[in-house]
């Protein structure tokens, strides 16, 4: 855990709770403070499997952007909600099987800019950015001069938004924001998405989005259906929506032994026609 003497910028607000810090924590990371720690463990206390939540999420990331890079051959990424870095990164993943792949990553947490240094370090044949802005502002961040430096957009970019669309609720108009960035990219882009669920337990997640409200974090889990909606008019890579466990696990991983309820999330890959 970091002391309130190490906050680098003058930005970090350590007197409440961020939702990057307090998932720094759900991942055993040190890169969050006492009050992220104290609203985690409230998260946990209700949620007590939240940490495995949090690696099996980050091996859907990681499998996803394998096959984007592999099978799908993208050479272009676009990751919004980044989180603090913690290995492998997207860039790292992308890179290894493409080393000239570029990633732009994106997060509206300035602790997130204060650690980027991490993610900047890719490839010498390859490109990593990063730019500050919210995904409430899809313009902002298609423009920003970094992105359009980075990325050719004339030709396909993954759009990734893990773990992000729980963080924006109905009335700042989520479906509108995913269509717009999805509108901002070339025919042959992905997008790849994971988001929570209250589908496998009800109970437990309004428990979940009671601690996050009571610490000003907005929360909104989303049904199968509701995460469906997102990909609309696109086209599903095998499994389509699924657990993120379930969707195309690596040889040697079982699934089957993880129970739905402990991780409660729907994730997907999908192509743009
Ligand atoms: N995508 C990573 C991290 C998820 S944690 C993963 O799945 O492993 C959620 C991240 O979204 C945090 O870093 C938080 O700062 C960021 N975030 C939350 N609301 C945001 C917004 N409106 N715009 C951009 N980033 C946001």
């Amino acid at each position: 855990m970091r002391e309130q003497s190490d906050v680098a910028s003058g930005r970090i607000d350590t007197t409440k709770p961020h939702s990057a810090r307090m998932y720094d924590y759900y991942l055993d990371g040190k890169d969050h403070y006492e009050v992220d720690a104290q609203a985690a463990a409230n998260v946990l206390a209700v949620h007590p499997t939240v940490k495995l939540n949090a690696r099996v999420n980050r091996g859907f990331i990681h499998r996803a952007t394998r096959w984007l890079a592999r099978e799908a051959g993208i050479r272009q990424f676009l990751d919004i909600g980044t989180g603090i870095p913690t290995e492998p990164n997207l860039h790292q993943v992308a890179q290894s099987v493409a080393p000239e792949a570029r990633v732009v990553y994106t997060d509206n947490d300035p602790i997130v800019l204060a650690y980027a240094q991490a993610l900047l370090h890719g490839t010498p044949e390859g490109r990593t950015t990063y730019v500050e802005a919210d995904v409430r502002e899809p313009r902002k961040i298609i423009t920003a001069s970094e992105l359009v430096d980075t990325l050719d957009l004339d030709k396909p970019v993954a759009l990734s938004l893990n773990a992000l669309f729980h963080f924006i609720p109905e009335e700042q108009k989520p479906y509108e924001l995913v269509r717009e960035l999805m509108d901002a990219l070339a025919s042959g882009s992905y997008l790849m998405m994971s988001h929570s669920t209250h589908d496998f337990s009800a109970e437990t997640w309004r428990k979940v989005i009671e601690v996050y409200k009571e610490n000003g974090i907005p929360f909104i889990t989303r049904s199968k259906n509701e995460v469906a909606g997102f990909f609309e008019g696109m086209e599903l890579v095998d499994p389509g929506v699924s657990e993120p466990h379930r969707w195309q696990p690596d040889p040697g991983e079982r699934p089957e032994d993880i129970r739905s309820a402990d991780i409660s999330m729907w994730a997907g890959v999908a192509r743009k026609p």
